[in-house]
């Protein structure tokens, strides 16, 4: 069996929501092409808003399209529907364990309903995985939220599909634990599970993603790999530390300024336009001395911002 190039590829891919009593016709998603390679892990940022559910409800087969061609594992989602979402496994946003299951039994009914036979079912090696080998048999409303959490992924998997989908997958869940649904996530990949993460957190994307796209306004304003879209953005932050702490960031004509802690103060400039001793220049010219200097590379923030004219609020 050939392998696809792309574990998933949208072409001209057009959401418009009818208007209802109360809300007129909203156009979701405005044309999306991507392509996320087999292998990533791909992140699809955006604010709220952007389109990123809709996106996932089309592949998951939770929401119909109004145009254009989507194709998950190399299976069209209108020709082969049923093929392309069983390649697919989707953690959804929202915790939604049935409190009378067992996270056994949990599994076992998932694993059902994908038509996987007992011999081939992995219940106890996914639950072991997930750390929670020893919840098999409680009943879900004895876990913590953050098990149940895990148990989502581990639903998710059941069906063995070759590429996982996770939904804002740490909203609201703490850092320990955090870092061990990565971990999870991290070996999944390894063993070959293409991972498309949506977020607002932007540094979570950055940490784990070696692919993102950004989405705005339902269209993709860009898609490359993390580090070139780090590179390409020339904003550089340069922290300085004057013999005077500040309490309030100084002006500096054609400069962003933003106080740091211990009053420092941070200054922006793009390496195209400016330099660091320019920098230093407009700094002394506001009549500061400088005791120490620091440079930063950008954050995905600031790429945000710069790539999209109008963002709106992101509340990571
Ligand atoms: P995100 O997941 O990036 O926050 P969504 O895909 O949820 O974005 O939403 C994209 C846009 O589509 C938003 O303006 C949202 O209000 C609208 N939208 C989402 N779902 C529906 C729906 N069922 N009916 C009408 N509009 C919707």
């Amino acid at each position: 069996m050939t392998l696809p190039d792309y574990a998933i590829e949208a072409r001209g891919l057009v959401k418009t929501y009818p208007a209802t009593k109360t809300t007129s016709e909203m156009q979701a998603l405005k044309g999306i092409d991507l392509v996320i390679p087999r292998g990533s892990i791909f992140g699809l940022l955006g604010p709220n808003g952007a389109g990123k559910s809709t996106f996932i409800n089309i592949l998951a087969g939770l929401c119909k399209k109004t145009s254009g061609t989507v194709s998950i594992w190399g299976r069209d989602i209108d020709e082969r529907p049923r093929d392309a979402r069983a390649a697919i496994g989707v953690v959804p946003q929202e915790i939604a364990a049935d409190p009378f299951f067992t996270p056994r039994e949990s599994l076992e009914v998932q694993a059902g309903m994908y038509g996987v036979p007992a011999s081939e079912r992995r219940t106890m090696e996914l639950l072991n995985a997930l750390g929670l080998g020893d919840k098999a048999n409680a009943y879900v409303r004895q876990l913590s939220g953050g098990m149940k959490r895990r148990l989502m992924v581990a639903k998710a998997m059941t069906h063995n599909p070759p590429v996982l989908i996770l939904d804002e997958p740490t909203a609201g869940v703490d850092v320990e634990l955090r870092k061990q649904l990565w971990a999870y996530v991290v070996e999944l990949n390894r063993r070959g599970v293409t991972i498309v993460l949506t977020t607002h957190y932007l540094e979570e994307a950055q940490e784990l993603c070696d692919q993102i796209a950004i989405v705005n306004r339902g269209q993709v304003v860009a898609c490359e790999p993390t580090g070139t879209l780090l590179a390409r953005m020339d904003i550089r932050n340069v922290v300085v530390t004057p013999e005077e702490p500040v309490t309030v960031a100084p002006t500096l004509p054609g400069f962003e300024t933003k106080l740091r802690a211990a009053g420092a103060f941070a200054v922006s400039y793009r390496t195209g336009q400016s330099s660091v001793e320019q920098v230093l220049a407009a700094v002394r010219g506001a009549g500061l001395h400088i005791k120490d200097i620091a440079t930063e590379d950008p954050d995905l923030e600031d790429v945000f911002v710069s790539l999209t004219s109008a963002p709106a609020p992101i509340d990571a």
